[in-house]
């Protein structure tokens, strides 16, 4: 589980443990993810990593295999977000964020696919987001990263399906977790006080992780290709592929309302 340290990835590790598998938290944040493996219990266990890093991911689930004899889940959940618009935010900005996002998914595929291949099962579930699916102004790094995760699923599915490996993208509407108000490795370009962010993201009715957790992993016991929850973000995903401008004039409205908060600062 990378990024099993905090949040979504926590959560769904907590899931797994409750549900008999063990689980290796694989986060940069090394001592976040040790106090999380620590609580969790005996089936599981932490590695620092960082997704960037393909060589690091391999040596990740090479001593994973080695040790459990098998590799039955790999969840590319690792995340970034970083706001604001493209006018103001700098290339690296965006790089870290596609690197993280998007590069750090295909390393997670390149290190655990072949072993699945090899032994003829497997499932690979990677979390995009609902900004996979939609247009996202004001996170459109993110949203491009995570369209290209919808994108690699859907279309390494078709792939593995011929091996026996099953692959998946969960698609979060808003979820509870410290992503919103920036994460320890994201953040934005407009400085808004963290209450007051807190209190946005709450006007959306974001989810619990823990109810998220539960939903997600029996969505992908059910093998479901894109698992988009809470359920009511469906309606929204719906509306965009029957009209996209309508899609386009509803992310408009958000995306003017949004932009009229922070100029109130
Ligand atoms: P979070 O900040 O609580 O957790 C992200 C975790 O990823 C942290 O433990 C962090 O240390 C780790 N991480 C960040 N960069 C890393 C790197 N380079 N290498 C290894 N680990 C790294 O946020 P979250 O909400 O739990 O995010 C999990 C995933 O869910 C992300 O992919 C995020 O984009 C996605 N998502 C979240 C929401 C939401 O509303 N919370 C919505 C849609 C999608």
């Amino acid at each position: 589980m990378t990024g099993g340290a905090s949040g979504i990835g926590k959560a769904m590790a907590a899931e797994l443990v409750e549900r008999g598998a063990e689980v290796m938290l694989a986060d940069r944040d090394a001592e976040l993810a040790e106090a999380t493996a620590t609580a969790l219990g005996d089936r599981a266990r932490a590695v620092e990593v960082n997704v960037t890093d393909a060589a690091a991911m391999k040596s990740v689930v090479d001593d994973t295999v080695a040790r459990s004899g098998r590799l039955d889940f790999f969840f590319n959940n690792a995340g970034i977000g970083f706001g604001g618009d493209v006018s103001r935010i700098d290339l690296d900005a965006w790089n870290r964020v596609v690197d993280v996002n998007l590069r750090g998914v295909a390393h997670g595929v390149f290190a655990a696919y072949p072993r699945m291949v090899e032994q003829g099962f497997g499932h690979i579930v990677n979390t995009a987001s609902v900004a996979g699916l939609v247009p996202t102004p004001m996170m459109v790094s993110y949203g491009t990263a995570k369209h290209a995760v919808v994108g690699l699923s859907t279309s390494l599915r078709l792939e593995a399906e011929q091996h026996g490996v099953r692959v998946s993208a969960l698609c979060p509407g808003v979820i509870r977790t410290p992503i919103l108000t920036g994460g320890k490795y994201g953040g934005m370009v407009d400085e808004i006080p963290e209450a007051k962010r807190i209190a946005a993201w709450e006007r959306t009715r974001p989810m619990d992780p823990a109810d998220f957790a539960r939903r997600a992993i029996d969505a992908v016991a059910r093998n479901e290709p894109l698992i988009v929850l809470p359920s009511w973000y469906r309606l929204v995903w719906w509306l965009q592929r029957i009209s996209p401008a309508l899609g386009m004039s509803l992310a408009r409205r958000m995306y003017l309302d949004m932009r009229r908060t922070i100029e109130r600062g």
